[in-house]
Order: C-alpha cells, then sequence, then structure tokens
C-alpha cells in the first residue's frame, strides 16, 4: 500500500515560468500540469490511450496520448466501483451474526473490498434488533468520518424491518423483527447514523407505507421497495410518492408466484424504478439479467453484489443470530435451507461484470456504468462515479480478457490502498 500527500505552491512569474515550491517530495510535472500521482491505460469508455493526473485526491486533468508503454497498453481505467447493498464481509456483519461489529471490522471489509476493485459501498442493516440497530448505526457513522476509511462508505441502507412478514417475500429476514412502518423509530436510526441512512428498502403494501415513503422523500432518503409482495396499484402509489428503486429485483420473492399477478411485472412496468440486480450468476436466471436490462435500459439498471457477512470466508456451514445455519457454498452464494431461499451472494461486483457482458451482450462503458455511475447518480454522490476533473481520483486499472476481470490496481481518494504483485 503507497500513498502520496504533498503540500505545493505553484508561483507563476510575470514571464510565465513556472515554479514548484513544495513542503513535501514533489512526486510530478509535466506539460505544467502538477500532480502527486499519474496512471496510463486505456480509458473504459472509449478504449482510447490516457494519462490521468491526479492531485489532493481529486482528478485533476485527463490527457489524451498516442501511445502508452508496454505494461499500459492493455490496461482499463474505471471509474472504482460503487456497492449499494453490502451485509458484511469477511465474517463480519453490519447486523449480528454472534459477534459484535467493531471499527477494525468496519476497516477489514474497506480493505478486502479496495484489493477487490470496490472504492465506495452501503454497508447495509437488515431486519433486525432496534438495539443493534442503533449500536451498529453509531459505529458506521464514526467508520464513514473516520480519515483511514477515506470516505469509502458514502451513507448506509436500511433493508427492513419494514417488510412482508410472509415466507418467501420475506427471504432469509427474521420474522420476530419484521415489522410495521414506524417513523419514531426510525428517526432514531436516521439521527444514530448521523443523517448517512441513504436508502430505506421496504414493502408497500404494510400499513402506513406510503406516508412513511413521504417523509423519507421530505430528508432526500432513498426509497427502494423489496422483499413485498405489491400489488400494481401499491406499486404505483409508491412510485408515484418517489419510490425510486426495486431492491434486488426477482429476488425477496416466493419461489411460486401467479403468472399472472404478482409484484415483478408491476416493477418491470413501472418506468420511474431503478432495478438494482444480483448477478452472481445464482440469484437470477442469465434470461432474467437479460429481459431486466432490456426492459429497464443501461439507466436504470445498477449492479449489487448483496454480498453475505460470510463472503470471503471459506465455504461451509454457519450459524446466523438466531441460530440457523446458512450454507456458503464453493460457487459463490449463500444459502437459507431451512427457507428453501438463497441468504446473499458470496461474490463482489468486479466478479459480476464479466457475466452481464457475456449474458447482455452490453459494452465494458455500459457495465460500469451500471457497477458504478448509476448508482452515484442515484444517491446523489456527485463527487464519484464516473472519471471526470474535480471528482475523486476513486480509480481502478484491470485487464478483462474473455470476461476474466484481472485487477491491477486501486486508486481510492488519489491514494493507491492496491496493487497486483502479478
Ligand atoms: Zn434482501
Amino acid at each position: 500500500m503507497t500513498g502520496i500527500t504533498t503540500k505545493k505552491l505553484i508561483l507563476t512569474t510575470l514571464t510565465g515560468i513556472v515554479f514548484f515550491i513544495t513542503s513535501g517530495l514533489l512526486t510530478g510535472c509535466k506539460d505544467n500540469i502538477s500532480y502527486d500521482l499519474m496512471v496510463e491505460g486505456r480509458l473504459y469508455l472509449d478504449n482510447s490511450p490516457v494519462t490521468i493526473y491526479i492531485k489532493d485526491g481529486k482528478i485533476e486533468k485527463i490527457k489524451k496520448t498516442t501511445k502508452l508503454s508496454g505494461d499500459s497498453d492493455g490496461v482499463i481505467i474505471a471509474p472504482g466501483l460503487i456497492d449499494n447493498q453490502v451485509n458484511g464481509y469477511k465474517g463480519y456483519s453490519f447486523v449480528n451474526i454472534g459477534r459484535d461489529l467493531t471499527l477494525e471490522g468496519i476497516h477489514t471489509i474497506t480493505k478486502a473490498f479496495w484489493e477487490a476493485g470496490v472504492t465506495s459501498y452501503m454497508p447495509t442493516l437488515t431486519t433486525n434488533d432496534h438495539q443493534i440497530f442503533l449500536k451498529n448505526f453509531k459505529l458506521l457513522a464514526q467508520a464513514k468520518a473516520d480519515p483511514e476509511t477515506l470516505g469509502s462508505i458514502p451513507g448506509f441502507h436500511l433493508e427492513g424491518p419494514y417488510i412482508s412478514p410472509t415466507d418467501g417475500y420475506r427471504g432469509a429476514h427474521p420474522l420476530i423483527h419484521v415489522r410495521e412502518p414506524d417513523w419514531n423509530e426510525f428517526m432514531e436510526l436516521y439521527n444514530a447514523s448521523e443523517k448517512n441512512i441513504l436508502q430505506v428498502t421496504l414493502a408497500p403494501e404494510t400499513r402506513g407505507a406510503m406516508e412513511f415513503i413521504d417523509k423519507c422523500r421530505e430528508l432526500g432518503i432513498v426509497v427502494g421497495l423489496g422483499h413485498h409482495n405489491g400489488s400494481a396499484a401499491q406499486i404505483t402509489e409508491a412510485a408515484d410518492k418517489g419510490a425510486a428503486i426495486s431492491t434486488h429485483l426477482g429476488n425477496g420473492m416466493a419461489n411460486t408466484i401467479n403468472r399472472h399477478i404478482n409484484p415483478l411485472w408491476p416493477q418491470l412496468a413501472e418506468d420511474r424504478l431503478t432495478a438494482s440486480i444480483i448477478c452472481d450468476g445464482y440469484h437470477l436466471q442469465p434470461e432474467q439479467i437479460k429481459v431486466f436490462y432490456k426492459t429497464k435500459g443501461p439507466d436504470k439498471v445498477i449492479i449489487t453484489s448483496d454480498v453475505s457477512p460470510l463472503g470471503g470466508l471459506t465455504p461451509g456451514y454457519y450459524l446466523n443470530a438466531i441460530g440457523d445455519t446458512l450454507e456458503l457454498k464453493a460457487e459463490g452464494v449463500v444459502v437459507y435451507p431451512k427457507q428453501n431461499v438463497l441468504s446473499g451472494s458470496g461474490k463482489l461486483q468486479p466478479q459480476m461484470i464479466g457475466h452481464v457482458m457475456k449474458v447482455t451482450g452490453c459494452d465494458l462503458a455500459t457495465v460500469i456504468q451500471m457497477t458504478s455511475t448509476n448508482a452515484a447518480r442515484l444517491y446523489g454522490l456527485n463527487d464519484r462515479g464516473e472519471i471526470k476533473p474535480g471528482l475523486r481520483a476513486d480509480l481502478i486499472l484491470f485487464t478483462m480478457n474473455d470476461y476474466q476481470f484481472d485487477l491491477k490496481k486501486t486508486i481510492v481518494a488519489g491514494k493507491t490502498v492496491y496493487e497486483s504483485k502479478k
């Protein structure tokens, strides 16, 4: 891990000659551009060779070049990936799977994500006990502000507890904690999070859901529909009120549904709803991904991991907080045998990119849009999700051969946080 920060003062004389006075190590000056770090490779948008200059944690300049050195010629540069649904990783859960969440645990997750190519993620707290929510939101607010996370946690996602209590739709969320929307209770959580809850996922058919959506929208919180069996009318009403996303569309549903009347069709038909989709190869069939992509279009799809706290661990059987058995399969999916449902992915977004390209036929620029840019736009994160001067220098450098993503380097807020040894 390397990190370079320098303080520089640029003085321009009357004759236009530029001098640099530095209080630290001057790492570069080229074409009158002073910079802390420079990367070369092919821009993900059009494969054109570029040099990107980084200064003070931000993208200073993107310069088209005519040729690249041998090492960087096959390397693609893209904005770091943004994951809007992360339940935990490496045995750490954002709710509770038997061990308390700690600041060290959050650092471990953040660094593991950097080593995979994910530069921003939204810790997701699923249906659980109110006291655990309070405690963990407070801790997460602390982690968000901690310089060690480099701004990689832009905010949080509350998935539940205001979801369907019905088996199947509820998924692996513990019934004992499922409840109806309660604004006073939510405000306690929102305050504990220091107003950093960016999304709430709820079921529109629960009592009080519509008023709850109104109140969320007044605070600018994104409302997602998930783990629900909402009718077409309820889904439309939720969208009228500003619900903006179907959380992991195609999952969080009963295994058997009515072919005409089910929550899938109205959500697919509702153009105002973006769809987040889990593309680990298990949560959705290839044909579903293809249909969702065709129906919603590249501006309205967000590829999410919904990664389980068991992600990154050795495959096997694990107990959850209420003593039920979960299985992390070697293929990278977590199942909950008791309910015969899936319970999160074992993969992160970079391992989904090639699969989506293969299944939909979309190009690299489009798949990066769906794994980075679209999430930044939905949550109003205007400092990331693209490669433009002035934005955070959150960049990934990788190769892509035969749909295989191979990460070479990760830069977060201008710091190199991962470099492949290969
Ligand atoms: Zn879910």
